[in-house]
């Protein structure tokens, strides 16, 4: 195993660390930024909540760390602040949306605001989110459909930009990293379960986070430009040459694959197929289905079962190196009390790019730093 800012490249530099940055610090430095950026204060606390909640569940790889790309394709026109999301279709449980390139924060919220009105009213909803910038952490979408009772299943897929992921067999990036998501809900409106994950072995947000760190990346997870293992980000972050393997070889690959399939060629969204200009932008589309688990029956006796299996699974004594048995959904929660309690960590790369994306906008540095470090 590599020690931090020893990969075997030797090019990684390990970053000296900076206290950990409390909650409503970031939120501010956040919905400053993005408000420069032409949103509505409406939207622009919308991104902050969603940037800085991913942040405190763990997720640094979709949190106030996405600020720098956010103002780069806000400059560029390739995000487009204040979009209202259009329905193109909408034919009994089945809604479909443009987001027009506005924040996926707002457009993802509005279209699991309107799925979840439909899946109420007729026991479920299937809703395809075309043409949104970066929607960020899917789990986050399906909290908003736990809060309100629903089942959720999502597949998204991440176009406009160069592909980051070698499905099983290929030696090059050829999709996105095309994250799937699904979780049921529990009589609190919170998710008893919740699986969120990329289908990349891990995040593109997670390569960028271990660079400005300057720590390796997990073994197998990544390869260079020639095909090769690698464990140094550093190359495919700053030049986005060679790419992340798909999580759990052929099997990974394939829902990697279906992700593009449904999220987007389904619903009419952009693929990363080549006849696509990519702008080198974020386009995320999504698919989702919003299940009313009241249409099934009695909803006390689901919960029961969830539980029930819950229960059996985590009872398995630890494998050799695990400290406990956990869900899908444990590790967020946790990270959520403990950040919640004890401020985020952010790396001072990080801070500095986001510090410069305001700068770009005119926002003062300095005063920025403030926000965060007074
Ligand atoms: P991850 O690997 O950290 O976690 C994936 C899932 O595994 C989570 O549901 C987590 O609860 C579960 N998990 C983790 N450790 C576990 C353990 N020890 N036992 C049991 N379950 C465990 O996440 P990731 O794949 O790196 O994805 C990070 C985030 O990136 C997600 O929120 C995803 O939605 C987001 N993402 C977004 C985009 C986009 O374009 N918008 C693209 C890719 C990923």
């Amino acid at each position: 195993m590599l020690r931090a800012g020893t990969a075997q490249s030797g090019r990684i530099q390990e970053c000296p660390t900076l206290p950990n940055i409390a909650a409503e610090r970031l939120h501010r430095l956040a919905s400053t930024i993005v408000a420069a950026t032409g949103s509505s204060p409406d939207e622009a606390k919308a991104v902050a909540d969603h940037l800085v909640m991913s942040n405190l569940t763990g997720h640094d790889s979709h949190g106030v760390g996405m600020l720098p790309d956010y103002v780069k394709n806000c400059r560029a026109g390739l995000l487009v602040p204040n979009q209202t999301l259009k329905v193109l279709r909408d034919v009994g449980a089945v809604l479909l949306v443009d987001g027009g390139r506005g924040f996926g924060q707002t457009m993802a919220r509005d279209a699991m605001r309107l799925g979840a009105e439909r899946a109420k009213k007729l026991g479920c909803a299937v809703v395809g989110l075309r043409n949104a910038s970066h929607v960020g952490r899917i789990g986050f979408w399906a909290e908003q459909c736990a809060a309100e009772g629903l089942v959720s299943l999502h597949f998204v897929n991440v176009a406009d930009h160069d592909p980051l992921q070698a499905p099983f067999g290929c030696s090059d990036a050829r999709l996105g990293t095309n994250p799937f998501c699904v979780a049921v809900p529990g009589a609190d409106g919170k998710p008893m379960l919740l699986l969120d994950m990329a289908t990349s072995a891990i995040a593109f947000g997670k390569a960028r986070v271990a660079r400005n760190k300057g720590v390796p990346v997990p073994d197998g997870v990544l390869i260079d430009a020639e095909g090769r293992p690698t464990t140094d980000p550093t190359t495919y972050v700053d030049t986005r040459k060679g790419a992340l393997l798909s999580f759990g070889l052929h099997k990974g690959s394939g829902l990697a694959i279906f992700c593009e399939v449904l999220g987007a060629a389904l619903i009419g969204g952009q693929t990363i197929a080549p006849h696509h200009e990519r702008l080198d932008g974020i386009v995320n589309s999504m698919l989702s289905l919003l299940v009313d688990p009241a249409v099934f029956g009695d909803l006390e006796s689901m919960r029961a079962e969830v539980q029930a299996v819950i229960d059996w699974v985590k009872a398995s004594p630890p494998a050799p190196g695990f400290e406990a048995v956990l869900m899908p959904g444990d590790p967020e929660n946790l990270a959520r009390a403990k950040r919640a309690a004890e401020g985020v960590p952010i790396d001072p790369k990080s801070l500095s790019d986001i510090l410069a994306a305001g700068a770009s906008l005119e926002l003062d540095p300095a005063e920025l730093r403030r926000i965060v470090e007074d």
